[in-house]
């Protein structure tokens, strides 16, 4: 009864990237939740590829199948659906906790779900982490410092978040988890780490989640109205997701337990993203021989309530303790991004 297992691993791993080889003292059991997102996708390629055991829990709110879909089968890989404000119980080494919607439109369809969210999955998912002893690391945000007034962030900065406002369901969310995250260590020894993220752009961001950059080369590539909030004049630094993997795993794999802000300094008023955009959109249809639709002009629409006037992160932390710093340019990043989302309107997908 027993199938030839040489058989079985060589047709089942063949459709597969490779992955490496541990040991099996050195492969770990990893729990990706919100795995099925846009960061959580390129975390569970990078920790698959690295040969380790992932399981991914994710309601696919925002997040989709297809962005995981090339490991469905491999034996290191489970999927399971599962919302997070209800308890799960497994066995395993390590959780990256990134269940959350992430862009204003998404987390402010359903404010009290993202703070449930956000309370009752991260308690759900740190008990899980006090019962197996699995090390916790939880993708917080720099919306933690609000409108800040403090420049360049740094992680003892307490922040400035309006409690109430339409943002508060996500500042204020992920400040309480940040609180139970330091409340289940400090009561009861739990194993955690806090990566604050600044805005991360890349492949497989959802075109339609309203965040600025695939907005910004999706409306290029298709000549339509670039769509600028307010004057403009409010900055934010744009970091690559493949920077932002790097980070997650050393800050996970290192002794730091404390926030540690994981984003790059290069940063642009959103007016000037604008038109960086709309050159590099140009450069690549030369370059790629793409025709473009036609030439998209920049228009100003009203400014969302408590927008950030300012954002950039101060990074001496993550350098310091973690040897980590952003390699990849904005250019670099965003030619890369248009060059995906050209190739996806090409074959009719989005
Ligand atoms: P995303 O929306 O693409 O991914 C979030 C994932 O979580 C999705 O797959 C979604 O379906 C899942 N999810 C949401 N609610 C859930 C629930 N109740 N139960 C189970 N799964 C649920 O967003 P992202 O950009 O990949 O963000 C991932 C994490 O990183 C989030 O925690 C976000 O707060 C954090 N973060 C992201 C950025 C960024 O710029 N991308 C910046 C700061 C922090
Ligand atoms: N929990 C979970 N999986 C586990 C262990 C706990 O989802 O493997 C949930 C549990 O249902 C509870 C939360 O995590 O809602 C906090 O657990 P803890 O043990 O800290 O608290 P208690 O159960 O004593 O309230
Ligand atoms: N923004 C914009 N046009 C858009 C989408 C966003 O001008 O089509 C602005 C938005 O007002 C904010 C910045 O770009 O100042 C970043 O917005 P995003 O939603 O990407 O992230 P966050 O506000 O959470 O940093």
């Amino acid at each position: 009864f027993y199938p030839d297992t040489r058989s079985i691993s060589y047709t089942t791993t063949a459709r597969f990237p490779p992955v490496r080889l541990l040991l099996p003292s050195e492969r770990k059991r990893i729990l990706v939740t919100g795995g099925a997102g846009f960061v959580g996708s390129h975390l569970v390629d990078r920790l698959m590829l690295l040969g380790h055991d992932v399981t991914v829990l994710d309601n696919f709110f925002t997040g989709s199948k297809t962005t995981i879909s090339h490991w469905i089968g491999h034996p290191n890989f489970e999927l399971v659906r599962h919302d997070v404000v209800e308890p799960y119980m497994t066995e395993c080494d390590q959780i990256y906790h990134l269940a959350c919607p992430a862009s204003p439109p998404h987390y402010q369809y359903n404010p009290v779900k993202t703070v449930k969210t956000s309370f009752m999955g991260t308690l759900n998912m740190l008990g899980l982490a006090k019962r197996t002893k699995a090390r916790f690391l939880i993708s917080s945000t720099s919306e933690v410092y609000g409108d800040p007034e403090v420049h360049p962030q740094p992680e003892d900065y307490w922040g400035h978040v309006n409690p109430i406002g339409p943002r508060a369901c996500y500042d204020e969310g992920k400040r309480v988890a940040e609180t139970l995250t330091y409340a289940y260590r400090n009561q009861d020894g739990v194993d955690v780490r806090v990566a604050r993220i600044f805005n991360t752009y890349g492949p497989r961001m959802n075109p339609a989640d309203g965040r600025v950059v695939s907005n910004f080369i999706v409306q290029a590539l298709r000549g339509e109205d670039i769509t600028v909030y307010g004057d403009g004049q409010q900055t934010r630094s744009f970091q690559y997701i493949h920077d932002l993997v790097d980070g997650l795993i050393l800050l996970m794999n290192s002794d730091e337990t404390r926030p540690v802000n994981i984003g790059t300094g290069e940063e642009f008023t959103i007016l000037e993203f604008a038109k960086l955009v709309q050159e590099l959109v140009e450069k690549v249809q030369r370059e790629d021989g793409i025709k473009p639709v036609k030439k998209s002009e920049i228009i100003h629409k009203d400014m969302p309530v408590d927008d950030p006037q300012k954002r950039r992160p101060d990074t001496t932390r993550a350098k310091e303790a973690l040897e980590w710093q952003p390699r990849w340019p904005v250019r670099a990043g965003v030619e890369e991004m248009i060059r995906y989302y050209a190739a996806k309107i090409a074959e009719g997908s989005i």
